[in-house]
This record gives structure tokens, C-alpha cells and sequence, in this order.
């Protein structure tokens, strides 16, 4: 192995590391303001701490973790307010990415998009029927709409093919309240009538994209993540 083979391997580790913690952050499994060192973090993600020191000292300029003294760290611990506004943030990346995804989809992509929506709309159909009919989330077929969904979300992450564009989204998903949301949505027949409001957005932005017009596709983008937001925190 070449010194420059260790470099890039390192380089790859750390950034897995990165993606972790921040993955970590997002689904809750380390909290905000929680105490935490790089020894604890290497163990938890069963590897040695130098990548993980570089995760940090990324995700410390970042403003994801606080350094208050040489081996004092925590999760950082945002107001309520801060936390509002990396939502609208966020809305305004997604409006971004669906407005460069408009620009540069090709037909393939087009049809893709349109396959996913359709297995969301058979998932969804049938989450809906067994709701209407027994009053239960049919927990079995849940999980599907929201891959569905959430294939959906990524594709047009993957066509709009901007990597700060992306960088910028990996850093205000991880605050967002919404990959915790999804595990008890899918138990509460409440909440599934919530996402019941804003599953036809998902066409909306569809449509734009295939028209072209990369403006209705930025605002359509743009007001789904915010009333996700604003409902989820409403009920946190
Ligand atoms: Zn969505």
C-alpha cells in the first residue's frame, strides 16, 4: 500500500464518521446538549478515534458540536428559535434542489421519479383503506410508503447533482425533527392524516419538474419541507 492509498482510506473513513455522527444526531440516538468525548463516540461506532477526531473537528466548525474545554464536548444545544429558522433553512435547499433538479432531469429521470410516486400512491391507497376501514396503521405496509417517499427525495437530490447544494442539506437534515418523526408516524393513525395533507405535494413537484418550470418546482419543494416542519414540531 502506498502512502497515498493510507491517505484517501483515511480520508474516506472520516467522512463515514462524519455521516454517522451526524445520521446519530438526526435519529436521536445522541441528543442535543448530550455530553460526549471521542473515545465514547469511537466505541459507539466501533471505530478507533482518529477519524472520529476529524469528524469532530468538522462537525465543530460546523456548529453541530461545542467544544467547551480541551476533552469537553456536547451535541450542540440550539434554541428553539435557531432551530426554527435551520427549518427554513432547509425548505429553502429543498426548494433548491428541486429547482436544479428541473434544469437538469432527463427523460429517464423523469420516469424513475414518476415510479416511485406511483409505488407511493399504491402503498399509500392501501395504508388509507385499512385506516378508513379498521382505524389501525397497517404497520407492515408503512414502512414502504416512506421508502417509497423518501427514494423520492433522494432521486431529486441525485439529479440536481450539486455537491455543496448537498453538503449544505446533510447539515440542516441533521437538526430536523423529521427522521424521528417518521418511527412514530408510522403508528399514529393522527399523524398519517397529516401526511395525508401533504402527500400530494410530492406530485406538485413532480409536475413542475416535468414542465420544466424549475421556479414552481423550488416553491413546491420549499412549502412541503415547511409544513413537514411546522407540523412535526407542532406535535413534538
Ligand atoms: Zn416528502
Amino acid at each position: 500500500m502506498t502512502a497515498h492509498d493510507d491517505l484517501s482510506n483515511a480520508v474516506t473513513l472520516g467522512e463515514q464518521v462524519y455521516c454517522s455522527i451526524q445520521a446519530a444526531i438526526a435519529d436521536g440516538t445522541l441528543t442535543r446538549g448530550q455530553r460526549i468525548t471521542e473515545r465514547g463516540l469511537a466505541d459507539l461506532l466501533g471505530v478507533s478515534t482518529t477519524p472520529v477526531r476529524e469528524a469532530v473537528r468538522q462537525l465543530t466548525q460546523e456548529g453541530m458540536i461545542e467544544r467547551l474545554g480541551p476533552r469537553k464536548l456536547h451535541i450542540a444545544n440550539l434554541s428553539r428559535t435557531a432551530l426554527n429558522e435551520t427549518d427554513e433553512i432547509e425548505a429553502e435547499l429543498q426548494g433548491l434542489i428541486a429547482k436544479f433538479a428541473t434544469r437538469k432531469a432527463t427523460g429517464a429521470d423523469i420516469t424513475k421519479l414518476s415510479a416511485l410516486i406511483d409505488d407511493a400512491d399504491n402503498e399509500f391507497a392501501s395504508l388509507k383503506q385499512r385506516l378508513d376501514e379498521d382505524g389501525v396503521v397497517d404497520e407492515s405496509r408503512a414502512p414502504h410508503l416512506f421508502d417509497a417517499l423518501r427514494d423520492f427525495h433522494a432521486q431529486l437530490v441525485s439529479i440536481a447533482e450539486n455537491p455543496i447544494l448537498e453538503r449544505l442539506l446533510n447539515q440542516t437534515a441533521a437538526l430536523s425533527p423529521e427522521q424521528r418523526a417518521t418511527a412514530s408516524q408510522l403508528r399514529d393513525p393522527a399523524a398519517i392524516k397529516g401526511i395525508e395533507l401533504r402527500y400530494p405535494d410530492h406530485r406538485l413537484i413532480l409536475d413542475a419538474i416535468r414542465s420544466g418550470d424549475a421556479e414552481r418546482a423550488y416553491r413546491a419543494a420549499r412549502d412541503h419541507a415547511l409544513s413537514a416542519h411546522g407540523e412535526i414540531r407542532r406535535s413534538a
